[in-house]
């Protein structure tokens, strides 16, 4: 530290010098995937059935599930795979589906399409995700699916949430789209439940661009959220049940398939993924050890039975109290100024949503719903309020050097403290 340091807020150098974005994804294709694009373009551009890519990247998929699951049907986003999963666990009006209070919106949201009701429990401080305690709190005589997500790569607490599941004879659906890859005591994440859902969304670790993977060992299920999204040739070739097969002409009159064109990317994602995640593992552990001497971040917690998979971002809680009760707000301010790529996570609490918190289903006016009144004091809230959104870096050796800015960048905050609570209680600033 020289006598001439100063916070780049106020005038100083920035401590990151490397450009805007630092987190560059998805990566752009290699020749083969490309090459592969462009014959498809010419052989056939609408699969109907689940030949060529589309088939390929089901059989890949549950390959990457070391065979945990029997079936694998593509959908054209995670939401829709979501949609089905919910239809094919029996979802509709009277049932209910109890889920973390804070994760991204789409986990929960297809609920509603199908008239049923959503109840929020709370999240677990250390995994994010849903927490077994407040589950069990949750549970109402309609509860018929329990859904978790295993936010930002972190999986949830299995053991205990099948034993509740098992206890009141409740389905229970995974929501893996923070958690390619991530394991719990050496089991993938997705073969868990009587239904998985990955995104395969442009940001994820495994994309498509545009689409989604549900993953079932359950024939019902298979059936069901097939004849949901997939009419005529596909229903007709794959569904089991000889009376649901009946239906293969209309299906249940949606068609919610994926295009060959996302399967091609996503199979060559899929395929580049072991090497990416190594890579991430050993960006983020390094990160994390950079990180521990910053008195006002708590680093992310990964228990010692798990692997975080792709991660998903990388986010710290702010410990104010150790800045002096900077807000949060002053701090991402503040790194930025530093050159850092950094920003609260995108999602509020589901409850602050006017689809979660009012008391009518806008999509069937008259069908019961109960509305959600904003939790306060929850660990939700918590979370919510003091996570930091930082990059997943994927790059290693080359994000070193970008990293240890990022740790120093924090360790200058803290050096400046005094000078960023002046600023922060400034009202002219
Ligand atoms: C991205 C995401 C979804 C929705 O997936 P889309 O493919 O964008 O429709 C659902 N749940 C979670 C947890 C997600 O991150």
């Amino acid at each position: 530290m020289t006598t001439a340091e100063q916070l780049a807020l106020l005038g100083g150098v920035p401590a990151i010098e490397q450009p805007l974005p630092h987190e560059v994804w998805p990566p752009p294709a290699d020749e083969a995937e490309l090459s592969e694009l462009a014959r498809q373009r010419n052989t056939d551009i609408s699969i109907k059935g689940n030949s060529g890519p589309i088939g390929r990247l089901e059989a890949d998929f549950l390959a990457f599930l070391n065979d945990g699951a029997r079936f694998a049907v593509t959908f054209n986003s995670g939401t829709s795979a979501l949609l089905a999963a919910y239809f094919a666990l029996g979802v509709r009006e009277g049932v209910d589906v109890v889920g973390p209070a804070l994760t991204y919106h789409a986990a929960l949201s297809p609920v509603f399409a199908l008239r049923g009701d959503v109840v929020l429990a709370d999240i677990d401080p250390d995994t994010r995700g849903l927490d077994p305690k407040a589950l069990q709190a949750a549970l109402t005589d309609r509860t018929k699916v329990i859904t978790v997500v295993h936010q930002w790569g972190h999986p949830c607490d299995m053991d205990a949430i099948l034993r509740i599941a098992e206890r009141h004879g409740l389905r229970v659906l995974e929501d893996c789209s923070h958690a390619h890859g991530s394991r719990y005591k050496g089991r993938p994440v997705g073969t868990f439940g009587d239904a998985a859902v990955f995104s395969l969304q442009a940001n994820k670790a495994v994309y498509a661009g545009e689409g989604g993977i549900l993953v079932t060992s359950d024939p019902q299920v298979h059936d069901r959220a097939t004849l949901l999204g997939h009419y005529r040739d596909r229903s007709r070739d794959t569904v089991l049940d000889e009376d649901l097969r009946a239906h293969w002409v209309t299906g249940f009159g949606l068609k919610l398939r994926m295009s060959p064109f996302n399967a091609i990317v996503a199979r060559h994602a899929l395929a580049a993924f072991p090497a990416r995640k190594e890579a991430r593992h050993r960006c983020l552990r390094h990160f994390g050890e950079q990180l521990g001497d910053v008195p006002y971040l708590e680093p992310v917690h990964v228990a010692d039975h798990v692997d975080m998979g792709a991660w998903y971002g990388y986010k710290p809680l702010y410990r104010p109290e150790a800045l002096g009760g900077v807000p949060r707000s002053v701090l991402i301010e503040a790194l930025r100024a530093e050159g850092m790529e950094v920003g609260a996570p995108s999602g509020p609490r589901l409850s602050t949503l006017p689809l979660y918190a009012r008391p009518e289903n806008p999509l069937f006016p008259g069908v019961p719903k109960k509305g959600i009144a904003p939790e306060t004091g929850s660990h939700a809230e918590h979370v919510e309020q003091h996570a930091l959104s930082l990059p997943t870096f994927t790059d290693w050796p080359g994000d070193r050097t970008l990293i240890g800015q990022y740790a120093e960048a924090f360790r200058k905050i803290g050096r400046h403290r005094e000078a960023l609570v002046r600023y922060a209680a400034d009202p002219s600033r």
